[in-house]
């Protein structure tokens, strides 16, 4: 970050974002750490060799850890960062999850514990007082809020103060908000989690995944699994990863306003039972009358908004969840999950609109 007087206000995150993790501000420095391509170093310095260290995974771990508040390891996906947090419990080890929660993240969870690697109880995070419960004799208490695809919130303070009395670490997946929308660690959290494939890089191109530590002992237990277990994002996706946090303050601020809008014109819908906002953030929930197919027909049924996994890109998409059989048999079969994107609001609403007046309701 460039050098600043010390009396001078800390920066706000959406500067952060732009300004950290670039190289001095040197006569004919470039402006980005450029991608390094290399499998190795010279000897006798502190990189040693590419699955050790990489000065583009860096940059983009310094501009993250910045907007977090601790210190970030990055991974090869979102799903490799959930992994070596899960490593931290040790083998026995009682985890507090979500019911609903990202399908790839219960399927771990769930094979762990047939593996006798770790136990899981499953709860309902928005019910404070059963998570606090459930933590009693945790190693770890484990949560995505808003949760993916209900939408439910989780109080990050209380969980995180109860859970600490009975020794268990806090761990958060915040895809969902982003750090501009929410920072776990302040609130009392012991480690973030992130698919940066979601808003961070934010074009649906990378495939990347981080997670952050507030102790730094946590930090380097999780450089170790990275190093040990090999799960190193490569230096071009960190590179368009960091490009994409460049610019999240200004996607994230369209999306949202875009997603409150859509919100408040798909609200009373006759073709819905439900939309789902949880007030902030750019996924919006729908349950569409009738379950699964007329939700299928709407997925088939628009232009813009394409159909397709993942979230978090400039560009609109939806899906409907249940078509995964892994997905939550308490999840409803017709909802949909709408990833708002950075188009203008009028062509994204037409072109629901006219997909949702058009679904058969009584086919
Ligand atoms: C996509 C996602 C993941 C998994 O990330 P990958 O980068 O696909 O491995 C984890 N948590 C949440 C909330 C997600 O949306």
């Amino acid at each position: 970050m460039p050098d600043t007087p010390a009396d001078a206000p800390a920066l706000r995150p959406e500067t952060v974002a732009v300004v950290a993790g670039r190289p001095p501000h040197s006569p004919d420095a470039p402006m980005n750490v450029p991608v390094h391509l290399t499998s190795t170093y010279v000897a006798g310095g502190e990189l040693g060799y590419g699955r050790y260290g990489n000065p583009s995974w860096t940059a983009f771990e310094e501009v993250l850890g910045a907007l977090e508040g601790g210190s970030c390891v990055s991974f090869a996906s979102g799903m490799a960062a959930i992994s070596a947090v899960l490593d931290l419990v040790a083998p026995g080890g009682l985890v507090v999850a979500p019911r609903h929660s990202y399908t790839g993240t219960v399927a771990l969870l769930e094979e762990r514990a047939q593996q006798g690697r770790l136990r899981v109880e499953f709860v309902d995070i928005s019910d404070t007082s059963a998570v606090v419960a459930a933590s009693v004799g945790a190693a770890m208490v484990w949560f995505e809020t808003p949760t993916n695809p209900a939408l439910e919130l989780a109080d990050i303070a209380a969980i995180s103060a109860a859970a600490h009395e009975h020794g268990a670490l806090v761990a958060v997946d915040n895809t969902f908000a982003t750090p501009l929308l929410q920072r776990p660690l302040a609130l009392g959290a012991d480690l973030v989690v992130h698919s940066a494939t979601k808003y961070l890089s934010g074009h649906s191109d990378v495939l990347m995944g981080a997670a952050i530590a507030a102790s730094e002992q946590h930090a380097a237990a999780l450089v170790q699994r990275r190093t040990l277990a090999g799960a190193i994002p490569a230096p071009l996706e960190a590179f368009l990863a960091l490009r994409g946090m460049r610019t999240l303050a200004v996607r994230l601020d369209r999306a949202q306003a875009n997603a409150q809008e859509l919100v408040r014109r798909l609200d009373g819908h006759p073709a819905l039972e439900e939309v789902r906002y949880p007030g902030f953030g750019a996924i919006v929930s729908i349950v569409v009358r009738g379950g699964a197919a007329p939700a299928d027909a709407l997925t088939r049924g628009t232009g813009l908004w394409v159909h397709a996994t993942s979230l978090g890109g400039v560009e609109s998409t939806f899906e409907r969840r249940r078509r995964w059989p892994s997905e939550q048999p308490t999840i409803p079969e017709g909802l949909v999950r709408l990833s708002v994107g950075i188009e203008q609001v009028d062509d994204l609403w037409r072109d629901l609109r006219t997909a949702l007046d058009s679904l058969d309701l009584l086919g």
